[in-house]
């Protein structure tokens, strides 16, 4: 097991540091890692299912009825002191910017500016006819009230601005792998990178070091290797960084 101040060495050493967020940063502000069920809401569901594209059109007053309260548990979660903790490291110059698989904005709210979300975000959904985009919350209250699917001015169904499964790449996965190229380091916290294809980010990395509580596909390339709560040890690491 290698150690915090290891990790502290690499990361002053490091010129350009970026940062792969999974999941596991967001657990301890009460948000379940949907790609593996069971716990709370989404023990009674598949997500692959849930939240695909086929959902959404074959039924989308049901999709939006299944999604509204696990949006809104997200949308309305507290950032946790492992996302403080990245942006202040952001703030002390030494991570350059965060790219993330979770839609929950709470690096953001956290206070990190360079936020790459590759699998979207919850703060809007927008009308795939005419592109309007509306504010998460207020829709989820539309759909609460039963007023379901919800719809644009212009007839089109509103979708959440988040990846879907089905859904093409966005953008976001080209300009992550040219930070991933470049960078000195990349710094993985709270993810198995088991979902591609941010899994084949790690790789093109020249040096590689992850924070995650269990197993992930990179073990065994990275330089350093801390397992634990992602809160708990980038907490430490700011006392050594
Ligand atoms: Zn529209």
């Amino acid at each position: 097991m290698d150690s915090i101040e290891q990790l502290a060495r690499l990361l002053t050493e490091s010129k350009d540091t970026l940062v792969l967020t999974g999941a596991g940063v967001s657990t301890e502000s009460g948000i379940p890692d949907f790609r593996s069920p069971g716990t709370g809401l989404w023990s009674q569901m598949d997500p692959m299912e849930l939240l695909s594209r086929s959902a959404l059109s074959r039924n989308p007053a049901e999709f939006w009825r299944r999604s509204e309260p696990i949006f809104r548990q997200m949308a309305s979660s507290q950032p946790n002191k492992g996302h403080y903790a990245l942006a202040q490291l952001e703030k002390r110059g030494l991570v350059r910017g965060i790219v993330t698989q979770n839609i929950d904005s709470l690096h953001q709210r956290a206070g990190s500016n360079c936020v790459l979300e590759v699998h979207g975000h919850l703060r809007t959904a927008s009308c795939p006819h005419c592109g309007a985009e509306r504010e998460m919350l207020p829709l989820l209250d539309q759909v609460a009230s039963g007023d379901n699917p919800p719809r644009c001015n212009c007839g089109g169904i509103f979708r959440p601005n988040v990846v879907l499964y089905g859904d093409t790449l966005p953008d976001a996965f080209q300009r992550a792998f040219q930070w991933a190229r470049v960078c000195d380091l990349l710094l993985v916290v709270g993810s198995s990178l088991e979902v591609a294809p941010v899994c084949w980010l790690a790789p093109t990395a020249s040096r590689l070091a992850i924070i995650n509580l269990g197993e992930t596909q990179c073990d065994e390339i990275a330089s350093v290797l801390i397992r634990g709560k992602a809160g708990e040890v980038l907490n430490s690491l700011l006392e050594f960084a």
